[in-house]
């Protein structure tokens, strides 16, 4: 344990001996009062320099900690497990907590115990609840990612009607920077969002968590909260809104439909139920319209590897390899770029052109990243100081802000000419009051403690009434240390210690070893016995408790002054919370676009033009994390050509059919492909020598994958299911990425798959699209689909090796080389051989009887089979419903799917 306690805190000790029935102390009926309030949270209680837990919430704690767990004192007779965790340390234990799934109640004293003293000997001191620590509601540092917002979300569904789908309203805010969106989805719509937005916690009504289609997916995410019908009232949600901002009404947030007010009210009524009293200051809600961003589902996202690599690591992700942010406000903005790249051409234009005056203006962006570099967190600053929370740190980080917000929008204003966004945010920084800025300088110490409770942070000269008790203090302080020597000497303990704790003040403190001295004559007539514990005995004196008032006096009064000091300034800097708020937005898009030029600089980017077309034309592609990670390496990135624009006189665009052996560089091409239209439509220039895009409004990608039996998974389940989904909903305007589509199945199955599906792709989505392959039988398709075309990536063959030239070329691969690829791996000479007679022979029987599959006729073309008859398609159903996919095996469940089929040739 990290400080000495008193082995029972007080209040907590059993019933004083004669009473008949054991009875509860009135500390402990003050606990069980509160703890009931808060059922559904571990209750931080507060004593003294710790927060104590009991009971449940204690063995929970410390088995969740890795903590002691004690026994405390008796209630009705029977022990009462302990734990608790000191002050200092109480944010990591908390994190780890939270980190848990745990939700905490802060449970404080609400008054000095001395004022209970004079209620009474016996009175209690008075405590409740301040704070309930959700993962959706963190602000502290120590708690969050400073690189990433932390989103509470609320989900709200309308009641459909059977005929039509469920329509949802999301609200989410991050109230660590005051940020409040809302949007509308549909069912499908709903889970790309929730990947999008990666919400630390997520709010629900009782019925959703409870609703039998929902609640897999719901059970399936991380800290989803169920809340009581009222939090979700839609009757009350536009006058519990409007509250919140102070408004009578919430027609000044632009028209919000029932549903979405609902959302917005149930996020509002969980702040104010984990807050309690606290109001973090937020921005009005923004409405974000639908189809304003590209939609991009959880599949495409973790296939692309957008914020996090497959295996969930940063480093390898395209956010990784594109970040060069110099601020945590500009890193979360230029995540949350990426992961909601936008669709109208002109809203992009607005980033490229911030982006492209820091491209030519060398010096301008050298010049604003230093500065921004000394530029702190404003915006999580702010919301710490609004809700209490905050530290003398926190006032310094927005003295200095505001000082960075001035230099910056001068030094912007200096270099003239200013497109859209960057005049905004010059506007924005300006709107800084530096009289603010000068009142904290004036006020403020060099050097800051983390904690106002350490006081010290009130500058020297700034008040005459501190200065003064604290030279008091400070003195009592040196004949402290004074007497500690004086005691040493007189008792021969070299070791003897004066200390501090809330529960005994100052003491004197020898080890056990020489506490019987001490306890004997003649050191007995000075040392006054307080207590005894495992390896220390504790002593105190008639002088220290003299001079301890003395002390204690002028040390509360310095305190009481500065935590005074420090209120007016906070509520200063509260005042000022939306200009504040303005700025720290700007700052951070100015970060954002210095960032994004020094990486266009860095890397030989371009701007892409972007238009409502249907053009997909890049020249000289690369791949943003491939070419990174192969810098330095003695073959370089090939840049590669794509053009999936429609061709002359059709309507709409191409699919690329990609071959070439393992290895070649297919998967790497259709990537970098998806990743230059993320990176375009985010406002960002584009590894490329040109780049021309016709917004894409959806982004699907998905990549084939082997059966994973070891895992007992059926990927190809998975990979089919994806597919699914691609081909249900890509229209004109999406762009798919299908890698190896059909792998994970026996070769004809997944060729006849691969056929279909690009079938399909062509007749019925008619979207752009790359399908990478290696069956290259469906390069015969090519002659019958006028938009489907063919490329491969070239290979050599050079004295029996194959050599990757990694060069995407019209035509189709002429063969695989499986077996030179193999015998690079190091498969045996022998097997080689083997693999290469064998493959021969199979070969010449393919020339002797070709498969012929030109004479099928198209998917269109294909009769439809006519319906099976209602008792077929009812015991299909039945089967279909009784089946667990999640508890099958892939064999099992490929068992299930030849039951299945036979059920319904039954009825056919
Ligand atoms: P395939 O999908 O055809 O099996 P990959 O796309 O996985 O091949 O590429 C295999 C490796 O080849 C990659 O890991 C990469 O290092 C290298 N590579 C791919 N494309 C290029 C390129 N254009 N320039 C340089 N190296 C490349
Ligand atoms: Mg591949």
């Amino acid at each position: 344990m990290d400080a000495a306690r008193p082995i029972v805190p007080s209040g907590f000790e059993s019933s004083p001996p004669g009473e008949d029935a054991p009875r509860a102390t009135p500390v402990m009926e003050q606990y069980i009062e509160i703890k009931a309030a808060n059922p559904d949270c571990l209750l931080f209680y507060r004593m003294g320099d710790f927060y104590e837990l009991f009971f449940e919430d204690a063995e929970v704690a410390a088995s969740a900690l890795g903590i002691v767990l004690t026994k405390r004192g008796k209630h009705l007779g029977r022990d009462i497990p302990m734990c608790g965790v000191p002050i200092h340390r109480a944010d990591e234990y908390l994190n780890r907590l939270i980190a848990l799934g745990h939700r905490v109640a802060v449970c404080e004293q609400l008054e000095d115990p001395a004022e209970a003293k004079k209620r009474g000997s016996k009175s209690v001191v008075r405590r409740d609840v301040i704070r309930v620590v959700t993962p959706g509601t963190l602000t502290e540092d120590t708690l969050l990612d400073a690189k990433r917002n932390n989103y509470l979300l609320a989900i709200a569904r309308a009641r459909a009607s059977i005929a039509e789908e469920s329509r949802f309203a999301l609200a989410w805010i991050d109230i660590s920077t005051g940020e409040f969106r809302i949007a509308e989805c549909d069912r499908a719509g709903l889970a790309a969002e929730i990947a999008r937005l990666e919400p630390g916690e997520i709010i629900v009504s009782d019925a959703l968590y409870g609703d039998a289609a929902l609640a897999p997916y719901l059970r399936s995410l991380a800290a989803v909260t169920p809340l009581t019908r009222d939090v979700f009232d839609a009757a009350t949600a536009e006058r519990r809104l409007a509250a919140y901002f102070g408004l009578a009404t919430t027609e000044s947030f632009g028209a919000l439909s029932r549903l979405e007010l609902t959302a917005a009210a149930a996020c509002i009524s969980y702040i104010e139920r984990t807050q309690l009293a606290a109001r973090p200051p937020l921005s009005p809600p923004v409405r974000e319209a639908q189809g304003a961003t590209l939609a991009i589902d959880q599949a495409t996202r973790s296939n692309l590897e957008l914020v996090r690599t497959l295996s969930g690591e940063q480093r390898g992700s395209l956010l990784a390899a594109i970040d060069r942010t110099v601020t945590a406000a500009g890193s979360r903005l230029l995540a949350q770029r990426l992961a909601a790249p936008l669709t109208d051409p002109a809203a992009i234009e607005h980033r490229q052109d911030a982006v492209e005056f820091f491209v030519t203006d060398v010096a301008a962006r050298a010049d604003l990243r230093e500065r921004l570099k000394a530029s702190p967190d404003l915006a999580r600053a702010l919301a710490r100081l609004a809700l209490g929370r905050g530290g003398p740190r926190d006032l310094a980080a927005i003295r200095d802000g505001i000082l960075a917000a001035a230099d910056i929008a001068a030094e912007l204003e200096r270099r003239g000419e200013l497109g859209d966004e960057l005049a905004q945010t010059a506007r924005a920084l300006r709107r800084l009051d530096p009289a603010l800025a000068s009142e904290l300088g004036a006020a403020l110490a060099e050097e800051l403690p983390h904690l106002k409770r350490d006081g010290n942070f009130v500058r020297a000269g700034f008040d005459a009434g501190f200065d003064e008790a604290r030279a008091l203090r400070d003195e009592s302080r040196r004949v402290i240390a004074a007497l500690q020597t004086r005691y040493a000497d007189a008792t021969s303990v070299r070791a003897l210690k004066i200390r501090h704790n809330n529960v005994l003040g100052y003491f004197v403190e020898v080890t056990a070893q020489h506490g019987e001295r001490l306890m004997a004559p003649p050191l007995n007539a000075t040392f006054i016995h307080r207590q005894t514990l495992a390896g220390q005995v504790r002593f105190t004196t008639t002088e220290l408790g003299e001079l301890e008032a003395k002390i204690a006096n002028a040390a509360d009064r310095a305190l009481a002054i500065e935590l005074e000091t420090f209120e007016k300034l906070a509520a200063a800097v509260t005042a000022a919370a939306s200009a504040i708020k303005d700025a720290a937005e700007a700052l951070a898009v100015l970060d954002v676009a210095t960032a994004l030029a020094q990486l266009a600089a860095e890397r030989h980017y371009v701007r892409p033009q972007i238009d409502a077309s249907l053009d997909f034309i890049i020249e000289g592609g690369r791949h943003p994390v491939v070419e990174q990670a192969l810098t330095g390496d003695s073959s370089p990135f090939v840049a590669n050509d794509c053009d999936l624009s429609p061709p002359p006189s059709a309507a709409s665009g191409r699919i690329y059919l990609v071959t070439g052996p393992n290895m070649a560089g297919k998967s790497t091409y259709l990537r970098q492909n998806a990743l230059i239209a993320i990176l375009a439509q985010m406002g960002s220039f584009v590894p490329a020598r040109r780049a021309k895009i016709g917004a894409i409004d959806r982004l699907f990608s998905r990549v084939g994958a082997a059966d994973d039996i070891a895992r007992g998974r059926s990927t190809f389940m998975v990979e089919m299911v994806e597919t699914a989904a691609i081909l249900n909903q890509a229209t004109e305007r999406a762009l798919v990425i299908l890698d190896e589509i059909g792998r994970g199945t026996a070769t004809f199955d997944g060729l006849s798959i691969a056929w279909a599906a690009i079938e399909h792709l062509h007749e019925t989505n008619r979207c752009r699209a790359l399908f990478a392959t290696h069956f290259h039988e469906l390069t015969a398709l090519a002659a019958r689909l006028p938009r489907l075309f063919n490329a491969t990536v070239r290979v050599k063959e050079w004295e029996g090796e194959v050599v990757f030239l990694h060069e995407v070329v019209p035509g189709a691969a002429d063969r695989s080389y499986g077996i030179q690829v193999a015998k690079l791996a190091g498969l045996p000479p022998a097997v080689i051989e083997r693999a290469k007679l064998v493959l021969a022979k199979l070969e010449a029987e393919e020339r002797a009887s070709p498969r012929g599959f030109d004479e099928l006729p198209l998917l269109a073309a294909t009769p439809r089979a006519a319906p099976p008859r209602a008792s077929t398609a009812e015991g299909v159903l039945a089967a279909l419903s009784a089946l667990h996919p999640d508890e099958m095996s892939p064999r099992e469940a490929l068992e299930a799917l030849y039951a299945l089929k036979a059920k319904a040739a039954e009825g056919g």
